[in-house]
């Protein structure tokens, strides 16, 4: 059984202390939730499990499905089978919804087993139809460049598409609620809830607002302050925040710390 596990992971940015000992077990086929207040750690969290250059891990581990991910690139890690949502999708004109797709599943197939020739076109021209049609997407976004011209909704529902595709073992996704309106954001949250149900897939959502967990439903709900997870429940405890907001956290912090 895969799982994204995160051992007292100490993150600086220019030299300055963002997280400060985060530790987070993420198992296939769960969705855990983080919130917690603007600029506590979150998306440096996001960022640094994607790899990105500029986070530097001072202290801790990230291992996925056992082994450390930490001296791997982003490409690396996604081939394992983790996926990361970004915030802002890149577009890449003169590359096809398809091709890109084709592409990037045949890198996967190919760490799963390098001896692996790569999905057939015709093979993929009918795996990629099941999926948009079970995602309800239009078959005409299969021609398209991608993301070029697509609204924030579309590129949400390719980067969906693509998980059904690659069929990743987590799914990164931080902020996913930014900018998409309600339809959007059902769509989207149906696409993820369905590919966890049908391919086990293991979540961990972001996001600043619990509106985004009336759709996705987390298992487990983790409140990040100062760069910690300093607090986890259920899925009440996200409609506790909501109507509390994190004050209280903080409070019972400070009286623990007493
Ligand atoms: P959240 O996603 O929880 O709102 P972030 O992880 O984006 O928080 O930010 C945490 C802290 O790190 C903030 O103080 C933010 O200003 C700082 N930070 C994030 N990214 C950078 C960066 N690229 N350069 C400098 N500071 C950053
Ligand atoms: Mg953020």
């Amino acid at each position: 059984m895969s799982e994204l596990k995160i051992n007292n992971l100490h993150v600086n940015i220019d030299g300055k202390p963002i997280l400060q000992g985060v530790n987070l077990t993420v198992p296939q086929g769960e969705v855990h939730a983080i919130m917690g207040p603007n600029g506590t750690g979150k998306s440096t969290l996001a960022s640094t499990l994607l790899g990105h250059p500029s986070y530097e891990i001072v202290e801790g581990e990230i291992l996925f499905k056992g082994k450390s991910i930490m001296d791997l690139g982003t490409d690396e890690r996604s081939r394992m089978g983790l996926f990361l949502a970004f915030q802002y999708p890149v577009s890449i004109p003169g590359v096809t919804v398809a091709n890109f797709l084709r592409t990037a599943l045949n890198a996967r197939k190919k760490a799963i087993n390098p001896e692996d020739k790569g999905i057939p076109v015709p093979e993929f021209r009918k795996l990629l139809k099941e999926k948009m049609e079970e995602l309800k997407i239009d078959s005409s976004f299969a021609g398209r460049y991608l993301n070029e011209g697509f609204s924030g909704g579309e590129k949400k529902r390719i980067e969906v598409l693509q998980m059904a595709v690659l069929q990743p073992e987590i799914a990164i996704l931080d902020e996913i609620d930014s900018g998409l309106d309600i339809d959007a954001l059902r769509i989207v949250s149906e696409g993820v809830n369905l590919l966890r149900e049908k391919q086990n897939l293991g979540v961990l959502v972001i996001t600043h607002y619990q509106r985004l967990l009336n759709y996705i439903k987390p298992d487990v709900v983790h409140v990040m302050m100062d760069g910690k997870i300093v607090e986890s429940g259920g899925p009440d405890l996200a409609v506790h925040l909501e109507e509390h907001g994190y004050e209280w956290v903080r409070e019972k912090l400070e009286e623990e710390a007493l």
